[in-house]
């Protein structure tokens, strides 16, 4: 007796513990949403992973993002443990290496990988360098021994386009130019879920570099037309409506302070502290109201807005090009 409850304070310890790690052990790790949609929140900052979203239907499983594919083979892994079905599809919610150079991997395993039209049109602004840069410093990528990546097999460019096997009906969209010029949501109507890659994302993940920062919001204004109740990101964790709202309100306030302070005369430099000509540290504050979406990117956030009003042209097109 004395030993049993000598026993209770450690096991008592251990349930807090494990109750501790398993809020961040929700990264990698596939789980329910609703009945026939799962949500795996990759991990970032380890594997630089994108996060997925199964959903099933009726014969087959369809897939949100191919992820880099060290994430692809974690996922693929993880699906065994929750159905039997196949995956017959693949959606690439935009070019990035964490959304797309999966890819290869599941068109091996019988998958069928698609996109918005722009996605593939992205690929061939930035490829191959942009492969060969992630080859040269991931293992997972140059194991493929690929020169470039490989564009979704398949595109749409009327949207929405729409998948209905009966079980259930998933409308995939295009709202416009925002993180990329590919930028793909999956909705389900009836479920009210709503995936929204990295043109919405749950904190600090917004890469400006390949966007349209004065279109952005407004690309997340029509998504929030949709009737949601689930918010799957590509990034960060899920959540409701208070994503996208918070989302909106984020680039609408970095964006509106940006331009007013250029309306002010202010230069570059005043805005953001250079170091080698990189932005290191901003010099603007924003309201408490949209910290959850300020981090490491901010610096960086302020100078892509800052080149996208001074060049008069969407920051995507000062790197891509037309
Ligand atoms: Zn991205």
């Amino acid at each position: 007796m004395k030993r049993l409850l000598a026993g209770i304070p450690f096991a008592v310890f251990t349930l807090s513990a494990f109750l501790a790690t398993r809020s961040d052990a929700k990264l990698e790790t596939i789980e329910q949403v609703i009945p026939g949609v799962w949500f795996r929140q990759g991990d970032l900052d380890q594997y630089g992973h994108c996060n997925n979203i199964v959903i099933e239907m009726k014969d087959y499983l369809l897939v949100v993002d191919a992820n880099y594919p060290s994430g692809a083979r974690a996922l693929m892994a993880d699906i065994k443990t929750i159905s039997s079905k196949p995956v017959k599809f693949v959606f690439d919610t935009h070019h990035h290496g964490d959304h797309a150079y999966g890819n290869p991997l599941w068109t091996q395993a019988g998958a069928t990988t698609f996109a918005y039209r722009g996605v593939a049109e992205e690929m061939r602004r930035y490829e191959p360098a942009r492969w060969r840069a992630d080859a040269a410093r991931r293992k997972d990528v140059a194991e493929l021994n690929l020169d470039t990546a490989e564009p979704p097999r398949q595109t749409f460019d009327q949207s929405p386009y729409v998948i209905d096997d009966g079980s259930r009906r998933v409308e995939f969209y295009f709202f416009g130019w925002a993180h990329t010029r590919g930028d793909g949501f999956v909705y389900l109507p009836k479920e009210q879920v709503l995936c929204t890659g990295d043109a919405v994302t749950n904190g600090p993940f917004n890469g400006m570099g390949d966007g349209y920062v004065a279109n952005w919001p407004k690309v997340v204004h029509r998504a929030r037309q949709l009737k949601v109740k689930y918010v799957l990101p590509a990034h960060g964790p899920s959540g409701g409506t208070e994503i996208l709202a918070g989302e909106e309100q984020f680039l609408t306030t970095i964006y509106g302070t940006v331009k007013k302070a250029i309306g002010q005369g202010k230069r570059l430099e005043d805005l953001v502290e250079m170091k080698d000509g990189q932005p290191v540290k901003a010099k603007l504050q924003l309201a408490d109201a949209v910290q959850h979406w300020v981090g490491s990117f901010y610096p960086g956030q302020i100078s892509d807005i800052y080149q996208e009003i001074a060049q008069a042209k969407p920051r995507g097109e000062i790197t891509g090009g037309k």
